[in-house]
């Protein structure tokens, strides 16, 4: 289907990941709508042209229900939130379309069928509890209405109908909590695929493209807004040493360890990305420089403050951290970064344990 064509017979509606049953019901309602006003309208034009004969009443009927149909589109298209009150609105116009049909057309003895292509459209749009309600109320209503037709269908016909009627609706019980598990089945992998492609295994932190590519749109976001944003390059002071001394699984545990305090000490909002083997990186939204700092400085304590034992010994863990700030968004991502990288590095030659910015020193807390 050409764009045109579908924006012309959808709107332009937005249906975000995890809503895609509600999108294929969106536009199954349209189609359905659609094709039905199709379908009543021929039969309109088969009538006037005395090509099949129709009784008045429900000459009447069938124009009312086309122009409704073509009505309740109008009022659906591009408005996804009136889904529901649209769905029964044109379910129960099929209801009275239907039995005006049986009580005004006894000359077509096939028109019972429409409540048998009712089903699968109540199960689609409204659910089992619906599908199967209407059902059974079309079937009891259509036994108890039978006798007082002024052409009764036989029993026969009746038995057949109703077991024609059970069959469909069991049909679609299943596929419709079938259908909407898989859907759901497949939304849940999406997200675990999703996690998998963007966070780091051992920390749970973003992986170095998962948090550029966000740090990239708070950055722009920054810029637009004219909001302040900083970003800290966290390195982990002579982790060689404590992979040497303490084995790699007791590396293992500090990067886990200290991935955790940062995720721990930083705000909602912040990206926390693991961009290194020991090296991390946190973009901070509306945050100064001297606020960036205040946090490096506290998430440095923090990591100091640590204790992690292997096999009993304790494993001293410090970081070097640098800070940059955003410089009111005239500076591009890499930039940012290789400011922090360059600040982190003056913290390491300064005697690591300490956090730094560019051409303003920040004492270190305590003699390192
Ligand atoms: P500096 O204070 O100068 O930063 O010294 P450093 O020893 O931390 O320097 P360097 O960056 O060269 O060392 C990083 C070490 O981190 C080297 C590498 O073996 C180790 N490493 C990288 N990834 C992992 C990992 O996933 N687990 C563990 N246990 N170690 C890792
Ligand atoms: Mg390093
Ligand atoms: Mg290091």
């Amino acid at each position: 289907m050409s764009g045109r064509f579908t924006h012309a017979l959808f709107g332009r509606v937005v249906f975000e990941e995890g809503e895609e049953y509600l999108s294929f019901q969106y536009r199954f309602l349209i189609v359905v709508q659609l094709a039905a006003a199709l379908a009543t309208g021929l039969f309109l034009l088969g009538e006037s042209t005395q090509l099949n004969r129709i009784d008045t009443p429900h000459v009447r009927s069938m124009a009312v229900f086309t122009a409704l149909s073509l009505l309740l589109w109008l009022l659906l298209r591009g408005q996804r939130h009136r889904l529901r009150p649209i769905a029964f609105t044109y379910l129960a116009a099929c209801e009275l379309e239907y039995l005006s049909a049986l009580l005004y057309v006894p000359q077509d003895e096939m028109r019972v069928l429409w409540f048998l292509t009712h089903i699968p459209g109540v199960y689609l749009l409204l659910g089992r509890r619906w599908g199967a309600g209407v059902t059974l109320g079309n079937l009891v209503g259509l036994l108890l209405l039978n006798p007082r037709l002024s052409a009764p269908y036989s029993a026969n016909a009746m038995a057949t109908l109703a077991v024609a009627m059970g069959y469909l609706a069991l049909f679609f019980h299943v596929y419709v909590h079938r259908s909407i598990s898989y859907v759901r089945q497949v939304q849940q992998l999406n997200r675990r695929l999703r996690e998998m492609a963007t966070h780091d295994t051992l920390t749970g932190l973003l992986e170095p493209r998962a948090y550029y590519d966000a740090s990239e749109r708070q950055l722009a976001a920054a810029g637009r807004s004219g909001r302040a944003c900083a970003v800290l390059f966290v390195d982990l002071d002579h982790f060689k040493r404590i992979n040497d001394t303490h084995g790699h699984a007791a590396g293992d545990e500090v990067l886990r360890q200290v991935a955790r305090q940062l995720r721990e000490t930083v705000r909602q909002g912040d990206l926390v990305g693991r961009i290194g083997g020991e090296e991390f990186s946190l973009f901070l939204p509306d945050t100064d420089e001297e606020q960036a700092a205040t946090l490096a400085e506290r998430l440095r304590a923090r990591i100091e403050q640590l204790r992690i034992e292997a096999g009993g010994r304790p494993i001293p863990v410090t970081a070097s951290i640098g800070v940059a700030a955003c410089a009111g968004g005239s500076l591009a991502m890499a930039e940012i970064q290789k400011q922090a990288d360059a600040a982190m590095y003056e913290a390491k030659a300064r005697g690591r344990n300490r956090v730094s910015r560019l051409g303003n020193r920040i004492p270190p807390a305590r003699p390192a």
